[in-house]
């Protein structure tokens, strides 16, 4: 059987990337290596029957605001977004937390004397935040909203620690920038890692940070329903290790990291482009553990509970300090912890009265030290306690979670470093980097832009590259219209 396109690797991203090319009219493939589709949208009981836990992404704002997945009919076909009271919760060490709401102001009254300069941060970028976040997540190109863009940029192309100390005075203000700042996994006094930090407080200003009802899995589930309605077909359970293996395709669209396109397609491929693609840095990994708990963490500022996110981490200058040690290969013994609640919002998680946890901090690529002690250690200083409710445990390192899914080489999640030489020209500068020197191969995974998380649009951009390359300027000037993310009235 010929196809237009086979993906390989059934990610979100190339979930997303066979969407935009079956809605186009075109046949696809999808080749994964595991039974089941998803990647990094996986729920399992890992620990104890009637616990799910997410084992991979858990906290899904990207997804719920992605251009291109908020298109498709995903509540049709069985998924529902969770919203809680909040989105993130910093806790202190004076037993206060700072909460990132949805109003901009309701956030910026918690901040003191910094309160006027959030709010200036903050609401000039929503208005028509959509727009800019499309812009956002993007690859390079002619802006949306040049302006709101242009604004952002200006603050954004700063450090997070610089736009901290340079735009607020109270530890509030400049800890809860540096908890969102964090989740670009680089040191915070890094260029660009300010538009990280803005991106996250930009997207719990749109929605609350959302899970899946059910479980991560969800998201996968309803993806692979409405594929499955537009006609594309799977391959599970194949570890794809040459292109000889495929069926004869039009092209080939990769959901992989760049070491594994060099295993599976270097024949196919200049040795230039190889090199660049070898030289691609993956930046630092994850260390994760996941819990069973008697009831619910015992925050002693108990606000926390209301949000799906905690920063656990303390002050800008001790999660600068974390950050900068995961980079740099050394191991922080007070690591910045991201810990979700999954639980306290979703019932089908863990039996009335008792919970479900998730842990994570950052450490250096492919780091084999064991982290539980120090992730427990911070969580206990914030929710004095904490360790007399765990019931069971499941730690993994960054070998494990490689060993799990090759695409996270060296237990890196978000496909690979995000920094300034790095960010939009992913994982080659081309200026078109979903394509490849070869015209029937392309690429679609998290190290493409914008990089990680659950949103789709690498996949989708990656798609419009595809068509572009099949059916000329002016086929993808049909398509384009169609796949084009809508605008909000
Ligand atoms: C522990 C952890 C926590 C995270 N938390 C969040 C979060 O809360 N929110 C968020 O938005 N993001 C989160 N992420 C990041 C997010 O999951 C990834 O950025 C996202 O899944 C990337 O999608 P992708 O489609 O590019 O790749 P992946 O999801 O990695 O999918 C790649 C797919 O390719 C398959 N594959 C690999 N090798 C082969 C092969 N040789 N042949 C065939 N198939 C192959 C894999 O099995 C996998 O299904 C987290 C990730 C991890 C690991």
């Amino acid at each position: 059987m010929q196809y237009d396109v086979v993906v390989i690797g059934a990610g979100p991203n190339g979930l997303c990337n066979a969407a935009a090319l079956a809605q186009a009219g075109l046949s696809v493939l999808v080749v994964e290596a595991k039974d089941n589709l998803g990647g990094g949208l996986r729920s399992a009981e890992l620990l104890e029957p009637g616990f799910v836990h997410d084992v991979c992404s858990a906290v899904h704002p990207l997804g719920i605001l992605s251009p291109f997945m908020r298109t498709l009919p995903l509540a049709e076909h069985g998924l529902t977004w969770i919203e809680p009271p909040v989105s993130a919760a910093h806790p202190l060490d004076d037993g206060r937390a700072v909460l990132l709401s949805r109003s901009v102001q309701t956030t910026a009254a918690q901040l003191g004397v910094d309160e006027r300069a959030y709010a200036r941060l903050m609401s000039p970028l929503l208005r028509e935040p959509e727009l800019l976040l499309a812009d956002l997540l993007g690859p390079l190109g002619l802006p949306r909203r040049p302006f709101a863009l242009a604004r952002f940029g200006l603050r954004g192309l700063r450090s997070a620690a610089g736009l901290a100390r340079g735009l607020f005075r109270g530890q509030e203000a400049r800890a809860l920038l540096a908890g969102c700042a964090a989740h670009a996994i680089l040191p915070l006094d890094k260029l660009f890692t300010a538009a990280v930090g803005m991106l996250f407080l930009l997207t719990g200003h749109m929605a609350d940070w959302p899970i899946a009802r059910g479980g991560s899995a969800a998201i996968a589930r309803a993806l692979e329903s409405y594929l499955r309605s537009l006609g594309v077909q799977f391959q599970v359970g194949t570890r794809v290790r040459s292109l000889s293996e495929l069926p004869p395709a039009r092209a080939y669209v990769f959901d992989l990291a760049p070491r594994q396109v060099i295993e599976i397609a270097a024949e196919h491929l200049p040795a230039r482009y190889l090199r660049r693609l070898a030289r691609y840095d993956y930046g630092p990994a994850v260390f994760k553990v996941d819990y069973v708990l008697d009831g619910p963490i015992p925050w002693r500022a108990p606000e926390c509970l209301q949000a799906s996110t905690v920063h656990v981490g303390g002050t800008l200058e001790e999660i600068a300090r974390s950050e900068r040690a995961a980079y740099t290969g050394a191991i922080s013994e007070a690591p910045f912890v991201m810990v979700c609640q999954q639980s306290q919002f979703d019932d089908t998680r863990a039996p009335a009265g008792r919970h479900t946890g998730y842990a994570y901090c950052h450490v250096p690529f492919a780091s084999t030290v064991d982290m539980t002690a120090a992730i427990e250690r911070q969580i206990e200083r914030f929710a004095p306690g904490f360790g007399s409710r765990i019931v069971a445990r499941r730690a993994i390192s960054p070998r494990d979670i490689e060993h799990d899914n090759p695409a996270c080489v060296g237990g890196v999640i978000a496909g690979g470093a995000a920094d300034i030489t790095q960010l939009f020209t992913r994982p080659v500068a081309r200026l078109d980097p979903y394509s490849t020197p070869n015209p029937r191969l392309f690429l679609c995974g998290a190290s493409t832009p914008p990089g990680g998380g659950v949103h789709g649009m690498c996949g989708y951009h990656a798609a419009r590259s595809v068509l572009r390359r099949l059916h000329g300027r002016a086929g993808l000037r049909r398509i384009a219209q169609q796949l084009e993310p809508k605008r909000e009235s």
